[in-house]
């Protein structure tokens, strides 16, 4: 019997990202194509800036890589519930597009406002109309608020910036035994342990509160990531401070008020973080590529190229594409890198009937949670292309939770955090 490669990894090795999202694929050697070619990648999150980068690295030196975003840095949202117990500076979390550059990529501060997927061009928010030979779309995720809602009174801190200031301060000024809500929406949304980190970092902030509560409205009928070490923490090490309530599903929104009205009562908090539904991003759904009736891009996850007709010169990367694997900057990590290999190949002439065969597609996802000041529990899965099913699947006995919290978890997670944003942004 052969041995899973996959699995012959050390899980540390996966955690820690040491070869993040290219476990079984093997940086190609420089692929060229018969004539210069332009790939042309908007957004330059977790998604677009790895994916950026490694076409530069990977693609022959006469390819040209442009990466559009109106940000000149990126904030990372990982790792951004560090900001609301003051452990981070929103500054720890930028990272500058132009550390790009050194590898070739041409950095434009712009939005890209229109896609053209027939003349295989954009247009960019200062007019200017940009070609293409091949586009990737990222731009992370948008919200679905429930009535009533908006981000400035009740903010959600899941875009890391000024709404994570916005909270941070809120929680600072609640009244002595005051209430926070937060809501979880249905999944799928970005970062899957990420809510329940939340309520751990708030309530640990909360502890020199006395009387002060965290309720944590859940859509979902159970905690979605990391469930044996949240369940724990909130019956155990925050007991009386978190009230977790499942199958909770917001219908609006009073903030003034503190009034949060949902399918299970109306609920008072002094401070209100609504989390809404998620869906592509409007940059992936104004270019055309999220179907009717449907949240996010189809694509095929050998590629990443839309599987919608008129747009296979198009790749969907990232929050914004459908395959159903996690939402994570890790996975969005991955996934660039399984395009950025696809789009080498697909210009130096390969026929993507052949990709399934010479790649070993494979994609994985880590997330580290804080639970306490110093300590952390950690989360993680490899993932495979299915050839049956044309689908990403978890390889069996790769899905893997810490089950506790440690101080070498929380030391861990900076080493994974650093790696993850060296290798997508630096
Ligand atoms: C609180 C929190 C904690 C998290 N923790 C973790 C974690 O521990 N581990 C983990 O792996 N993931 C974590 N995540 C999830 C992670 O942040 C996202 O999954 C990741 O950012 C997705 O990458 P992306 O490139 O799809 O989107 P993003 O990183 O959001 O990047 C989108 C980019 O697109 C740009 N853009 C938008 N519109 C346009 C346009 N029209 N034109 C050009 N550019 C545009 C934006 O400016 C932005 O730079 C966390 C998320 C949150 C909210």
């Amino acid at each position: 019997m052969t041995k899973d490669p996959l699995l012959s990894q050390s899980r540390r090795d996966i955690l820690l990202g040491a070869s993040a999202g290219v476990m079984a694929l093997s940086a190609p050697a420089r692929l060229r194509a018969a004539t210069p070619k332009h790939v042309l990648v908007a957004g330059g999150g977790f998604a677009g800036s790895t994916a950026a980068k490694y076409l530069r690295v990977w693609g022959d030196p006469s390819l040209q890589v442009t990466l559009v975003d109106p940000e000149k840095s990126h904030t990372s949202c990982v790792m951004s519930n560090l900001v609301l117990n003051r452990s981070l500076r929103l500054r720890d979390l930028r990272f500058p597009l132009s550390g790009l550059e050194s590898y070739g990529v041409t950095v434009l501060r712009a939005k890209v406002d229109k896609v053209d997927p027939a003349a295989m061009s954009v247009k960019l928010d200062s007019g200017e109309t940009v070609g293409y030979d091949k586009l990737v779309l990222t731009g992370g995720v948008s919200f679905i608020g429930p009535d009533g809602w908006s981000a400035r009174t009740a903010p959600h801190a899941w875009k890391a910036g000024a709404q994570t200031t916005l909270l941070r301060n809120r929680i600072e000024a609640m009244p002595a035994g005051g209430t926070f809500i937060m809501t979880i929406p249905k999944s799928p949304y970005r970062c899957p342990p990420g809510p329940y980190e939340r309520a751990c970092t708030v309530a640990e902030v909360l502890h020199s509160n006395p009387g002060a509560r965290v309720v944590v409205l859940d859509a979902n009928a159970g905690i979605q990531a990391t469930k044996v070490s949240f369940t724990r923490a909130f019956n155990e090490l925050y007991s009386g401070i978190i009230d977790y309530r499942p199958n909770v599903e917001v219908e609006s929104v009073e903030a003034g008020a503190g009034l949060v009205h949902t399918n299970a009562g109306t609920f008072r908090g002094d401070v209100i973080n609504i989390i809404p539904t998620h869906r592509a991003s409007a940059l992936v759904r104004r270019a055309g590529a999220v179907p009717k009736g449907s949240k996010w891009a189809p694509v095929d996850p050998l590629s990443y190229a839309s599987t919608l007709a008129g747009y296979e010169n198009i790749h969907v990367i990232g929050d914004s594409q459908g395959t159903g694997q996690p939402k994570s900057g890790h996975m969005a990590n991955a996934q660039a890198k399984v395009c950025a290999d696809a789009i080498l190949r697909i210009l130096a002439g390969e026929s993507i009937d052949t990709l399934a065969r010479v790649r070993a597609v494979t994609t994985n996802s880590a997330c580290f949670s804080p639970i306490t000041a110093d300590e952390a529990s950690w989360l993680t899965a490899v993932f495979a292309y299915d050839e049956t099913t044309g689908e990403m699947r978890v390889v069996p006995g790769s899905l893997a939770e810490s089950g506790g919290w440690s101080r070498e978890n929380y030391r861990e997670m900076f080493d994974w955090s650093n790696n993850l944003w060296t290798d997508t942004f630096k």
